[in-house]
């Protein structure tokens, strides 16, 4: 599994290495989290209302909200793969919602 580094500027402003599998379910615990939006209101960025940093980033696709989680929030992060380097601001919307429904795990608790 490889953490993958969005170039957008939501994310350099917010540096994460997300990851994601179709398969995976996470369950968000507590009522501190906060939403926000980048450039093109797509994406939903999920922070800690405590210490403001990027839980997830996560979209609605089909009813279902799908989403990515914050690697670098891992205990054992030295575990996976090189960071692969993504630019989905170089995609249409349609393109990226493709993408994210193939890429994405679903999220729970927000
Ligand atoms: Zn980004």
């Amino acid at each position: 599994m490889n953490p993958r580094i969005c170039d957008c500027n939501y994310c350099q402003a917010n540096p994460s290495r997300i990851i994601s599998d179709p398969n995976m379910s996470v369950v968000f615990i507590g009522d501190g989290i906060l939403t926000k939006q980048n450039g093109d209101q797509l994406a939903n960025f999920y922070h800690c209302k405590a210490c403001n940093e990027l839980l997830a980033v996560g979209c609605n696709i089909n009813g279902r909200l799908r989403g990515a989680v914050n690697s670098n929030l891992m205990q054992d992060v030295n575990q996976l793969g090189n960071p692969i380097q993504i630019q989905p601001r170089l995609l249409s919307a349609a393109e990226k919602l493709e993408r994210w429904d193939k890429l994405w795990g679903v999220l729970n608790g927000f």
